[in-house]
């Protein structure tokens, strides 16, 4: 096959496993910076090119589109698409992901339990808003933030308010949450290949705070997930129409929590903490996949997508 992976990066370390695993099973491989992917839409045909020069031929398409070129990178994605591309990320599962409002309520939509979350705008609401949350500590968090980036805890009522002020000041989408203490600062990342996850880890966020994201320091280690955890993963990956995904689940009193599905989850803290080669399962699946030409995700209930 002739893949492509757009990423802005080629020293990454997710991309080049992946270059390096697509190489190694006989694949040609190109990481293509999406900024440099420009493209023609017309009636009687989509081109694109890159530094000068058709790019043609592909066969697979892989997104690690960085959430500072969402709407430029998932524009390159869709070209990809409308030229017959397989991709197991395409570019309308991308821009759902990103938008955590938008993903809880699909998710939810589904039956999956999730942190309780309220979005409000108006300033005149916010008492009442809070009111449908709950008590606090509460959880508010910039709805297309990543990596843990402006995901807050409020203690207190007050707290709460003055938080929501200033995002408000700030014309920022946020949402609100119930906190999950019970989780004690620890998260579950399922990385989810096809109608399987292939690996899963716990990540424990550093002392004094409660946020497991790798990159602010959390801690991870190989975990076994039960089957309803398993289930639930794949579920969250299939409702937003992701063949390869990073599911976030809490553990909490009431079960699994869906808190996030990542499109581009990263290969570094998963790989080493589970020992296994996700950049060859990787590639494995788009091997099989891109012979369907569909992303072979677990069933799902038929319903309208969102
Ligand atoms: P990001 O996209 O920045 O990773 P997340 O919603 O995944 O944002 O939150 C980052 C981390 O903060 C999670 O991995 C989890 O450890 C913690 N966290 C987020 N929301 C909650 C919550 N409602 N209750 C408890 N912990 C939470
Ligand atoms: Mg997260």
């Amino acid at each position: 096959m002739k893949i492509a992976i757009l990423s802005r990066n080629s020293s990454l370390y997710s991309t080049s496993r992946l270059v390096e695993a697509g190489r190694s099973r006989g694949h040609r491989v190109r990481v293509l910076d999406p900024l440099r992917c420009y493209m023609r839409i017309a009636q009687n045909g989509f081109a694109m090119h890159y530094k000068g020069r058709a790019l043609s031929g592909f066969d697979a398409v892989i997104p690690r589109i960085g959430s500072s070129i969402t709407f430029y990178g998932t524009a390159v994605l869709r070209q990809f698409e409308m030229m017959g591309v397989y991709t197991p990320n395409c570019s309308d599962a991308v821009l759902r992901a990103r938008d955590k409002l938008r993903s809880l309520q699909l998710l939810a939509r589904e039956g999956m339990d999730l942190p309780r979350t309220v979005f409000g705008d108006y300033p005149d609401d916010t008492a009442d808003l809070l009111q449908m949350l709950g008590d606090p500590p509460h959880v508010i968090k910039l709805n297309e933030g990543t990596q843990g980036q402006g995901v807050l805890l409020a203690e207190k009522r007050a707290s709460s308010q003055g938080m929501i002020e200033a995002f408000r000041g700030l014309y920022a989408n946020f949402v609100v949450q119930e906190f999950i203490g019970e989780a004690g600062g620890g998260d579950l990342r399922c990385f989810v290949i096809g109608n399987r996850v292939a690996a899963a880890m716990h990540r424990q966020a550093p002392d004094g705070d409660f946020r497991a994201n790798l990159h602010r320091g959390g801690v991870a280690s190989a975990v076994r997930l039960s089957e309803l955890e398993t289930e639930v993963a794949l579920r969250a990956a299939a409702t937003m129409g992701l063949g390869i995904a990073g599911v976030d689940l809490l553990r909490s009193r009431r079960g699994p929590l869906v808190l996030e599905v990542n499109a581009s989850p990263g290969l570094e803290g998963i790989e080493k903490a589970s020992g296994k080669d996700i950049a060859g399962e990787i590639v494995a699946y788009l091997e099989a996949a891109a012979a369907l030409r569909k992303p072979l995700v677990a069933p799902r209930k038929k319903r309208s997508q969102g």
